[in-house]
């Protein structure tokens, strides 16, 4: 089948994040947006995709719409593999980790959706048929800059359920408060620091914490594609998360190969898609590395990432980020439940959005491209 249109749109929801509102990049967080994308066959199907995402949507949007899904418009929906070899080849040049390997992301992941769709199969079970239906899932506290905040919410995390929570903080101050707000729980704390300290730092720091039982330790050093460095600090004996700003699977086997991570991070709006995560997971499970996707998304990305943790042999846990939206259209499916998620079970995505919500929350126009005219 013949991919026929393209289309962008943002949804922005309103968002109370148990704390002040933080910056992302150098932009007030104050609503949650989801760039959605939506891939139309010439048999009239619809498939549903998600590009990176948060502060990046304006510089990704305009990838996908300007050079992206001209690409694609005429090509073979199916054949997910040639094209993604097609589409990265042609914009390789403007950056292997870039709004132009996002905006890939988004329309792959509506390929998937398409391809259940015409199979009339749940994605998880064309990507390994397991019998998994549910995950999981961790709590991903916002980065709130301040230990008495974080410590009240990863005990409240720690009462909706949650077995695991994950900090945005970077203090050792932090990880001891949070782990004093839920002692004697059956909790173990992550700290996710975000790649602040240079590899001298980040030794100081991981020997000051190495005995504090944290569960992992996130991105300690900058920049993060410093796969030697990292595997520096991990000598230390925290386990080491990180993957989610490095390119590619090449990018992970350099991790891999540097001996730098316990936990690889993959995240399917970023890296290319679901088929570049699985190609991510088989190398890892060959280098004996846990796959835990990175997921702070709530829309088609969120849901992908349900697919594949069903679809891993080892279940992962699901990133959920603790915040309270006023509404979401790919609800009841982004929320846990007790600490649970549910994998949908129709094909595809199994998870179309919900109308009413779409259009009660979206910005701007709905941007449609049907013709491989770049720039058009
Ligand atoms: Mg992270």
């Amino acid at each position: 089948m013949k991919i026929v249109a393209v289309e962008s749109s943002v949804v922005s929801v309103p968002f109370d994040m148990g704390g002040p509102h933080c910056r992302f990049a150098g932009k007030l967080w104050d609503k949650l947006e989801i760039l959605l994308v939506r891939v139309e066959t010439d048999d009239g199907l619809v498939g549903w995709g998600e590009a990176f995402g948060h502060a990046a949507i304006p510089a990704t949007r305009a990838a996908l719409d300007t050079i992206v899904a001209p690409l694609v418009i005429g090509k073979n929906a199916g054949d997910i593999s040639a094209l993604t070899r097609e589409v990265l080849h042609s914009t390789h040049l403007l950056g292997r980790n870039s709004s132009f390997v996002y905006a890939w992301s988004g329309i792959e992941i509506a390929l998937w959706d398409l391809l259940g769709k015409r199979a009339g199969l749940p994605i998880y079970q064309l990507l390994g048929n397991s019998s998994r239906t549910t995950l999981e899932s961790y709590s991903s506290l916002l980065a709130y800059g301040d230990a008495t905040i974080a410590a009240r919410n990863t005990r409240a995390a720690a009462d909706a359920g949650f077995r695991y929570v994950k900090l945005h903080e970077t203090t050792r101050e932090a990880l001891l408060h949070a782990q004093s707000a839920v002692a004697g729980m059956d909790v173990q704390i992550m700290l996710d620091v975000n790649c602040p300290w240079d590899v001298p730092d980040a030794l100081d720091k991981a020997r000051s914490m190495r005995d504090d039982g944290m569960y992992w330790l996130e991105e300690p050093v900058w920049p993060p594609e410093d796969a030697r460095g990292l595997a520096r600090v991990r000598e230390c004996g925290i386990p080491i998360a990180a993957g989610e700003n490095v390119a590619g699977l090449q990018g992970f086997r350099t991790l891999l190969e540097a001996g730098a991570i316990d936990i690889a991070q993959p995240s399917v709006t970023k890296i290319g898609g679901i088929g570049e995560v699985m190609r991510i997971a088989a190398l890892c499970a060959a280098h004996g590395v846990r796959v835990i996707p990175h997921s702070p998304y709530f829309g088609p990305g969120f849901i992908a990432t349900l697919h594949i943790g069903a679809a891993l042999p080892q279940s992962p846990l699901i990133e959920v980020l603790w915040m309270d939206m006023e509404a979401n259209p790919f609800a009841p499916y982004v929320h846990a439940v007790n600490g649970m998620l549910s994998v949908p079970q129709g094909p595809g995505l199994g998870c179309d959005p919900n109308e009413e919500i779409m259009t009660r929350y979206r910005i701007g126009s709905v941007h449609r491209i049907t013709t491989a005219e770049a720039y058009a």
